[in-house]
């Protein structure tokens, strides 16, 4: 490869540079001016765990889902376990979830104590729909954990209805989808409750691991900041009265600031993400690959950009030689891992079919068109190649 540095220096600067699949960097220098002063204030008032940051972060998030309350706490697979327990999902209670998701909504069902049961998923969104809720329904079924996959949400008109219909708890696992919508109605406020994680690579990411669960339940925001502090019930006479069984989930000042720095960003990021999904779509080869299809009735947000290709994994190291990152949500469906497959009432073909030919594009709102445009040149002419 020495002959690459003289190559290199005739060629134009940026076609040689490679594109990754993701990087944060440029969101964080859009707020960081912001968050040394909010940190400067957390340091001044000590209040680290909890505190004004906190509730002021909570009343916004709240406000922009469009939901009365939302409850912050350590991490989206948090969310997601500590409101099945306050929902009442306990031993022998089964929960639908898709089996295309990560790992994190079965794993936050067992967690609770319930059972988590597998439902396939639509080839054209790779998300659950109606029909595949149905038919993984039995009378034991008490919940659906409906997951806002890539950052778009299903049908929601239909599978609100079918909830309603059978008497199920709508339980949205929103951590890919903050800001996305259906018929002009936030992802988080469909359900009993929407549970949103802010890790770093979300598109609102925190310096470090945070979530939140917001709803419009009063009595339910009451038992979820008991059971995020302890079981702690203020009302019942304060610091040392655990009414229930609690954990420990709180979410931390320094993180709400960088949250409440970032939400101002949020809409124009995800209009970035769309301006770069239309670039995929325009250029991607639909021959050769199946970008993962879009409702009519939704915007999504486009956490991730999926496509399905034959021969996945070299696809991936051809693109890999000509420097573009990709990433694969997910390899493996989550009804046949370890500790999942026991669970697993027989198979779910188009969800297993999925995981081996769905590969994710380099997608983050500050990825430049120019580069965009190179990813979908490059994936075109690397499955030209395969197809010779
Ligand atoms: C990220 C993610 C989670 C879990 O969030 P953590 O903050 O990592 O615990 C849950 N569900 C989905 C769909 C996710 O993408």
């Amino acid at each position: 490869m020495t002959a690459g540095i003289s190559t290199d220096r005739q060629q134009p600067a940026r076609s040689s540079e490679p594109v990754p699949f993701l990087d944060i960097s440029g969101a964080t220098a859009d707020v960081v001016a912001e968050v040394r002063l909010g940190w400067d204030e957390v340091l001044r008032t000590g209040q680290y765990v909890g505190g004004a940051a906190v509730t002021r972060f909570e009343q916004e998030w709240a406000q922009y889902c469009g939901t009365d309350f939302a409850v912050g706490v350590a991490n989206g697979t948090d969310a997601l376990h500590l409101a099945m327990r306050a929902l009442g999902i306990g031993p022998g209670d089964e929960v639908i979830v898709p089996a295309n998701t990560f790992v994190a909504t079965a794993e936050a069902v067992v967690l609770a104590g319930g059972v988590p049961r597998f439902a396939d998923v639509d080839d054209g969104t790779l998300l659950l729909t109606a029909e595949t809720i149905k038919a993984a329904v039995t009378p034991a079924t008490k919940a659906v954990a409906v997951v806002h996959l890539y950052g778009q949400l299903p049908d929601m008109t239909a599978i609100s209805q079918i909830c309603e219909e059978l008497g199920l708890i709508l339980i949205e696992d929103a951590a890919q989808a903050q800001g996305a919508t259906w018929d002009g109605k936030k992802a988080g406020s469909f359900g009993a409750v929407g549970c949103f994680s802010f890790y770093p690579g979300k598109n609102l990411g925190a310096f470090g691991d945070a979530g939140a669960v917001v709803t419009s339940d009063p009595k339910l925001t009451d038992l979820m900041l008991s059971i995020r502090d302890h079981g702690r019930m203020q009302s019942a006479g304060g610091h040392y009265s655990h009414g229930v069984l609690g954990m420990n989930s709180r979410l931390d000042g320094v993180q709400a600031v960088v949250l409440s720095a970032k939400l101002r960003h949020l809409d124009e990021w995800n209009q970035q993400r769309r301006a770069l999904m239309a670039t995929y779509r325009e250029l991607i080869d639909p021959e050769r690959a199946k970008l993962v299809e879009q409702l009519e009735d939704g915007e999504g947000v486009h956490h991730l950009a999926v496509v399905q290709v034959d021969q996945r994994d070299r696809v991936r190291e051809l693109l890999a030689e000509r420097g573009i990152g990709t990433g694969i949500h997910y390899p493996v469906p989550c009804h046949v891992m370890g500790p999942y497959a026991q669970y697993a009432d027989g198979p779910l073909p188009v969800a297993e079919a999925a995981a081996a030919r769905q590969l994710s594009l380099p997608m983050f709102p500050h990825l430049s068109q120019d580069d965009a445009r190179r990813v979908a040149e490059g994936l075109n002419e690397v499955l030209a190649e395969l197809d010779r």
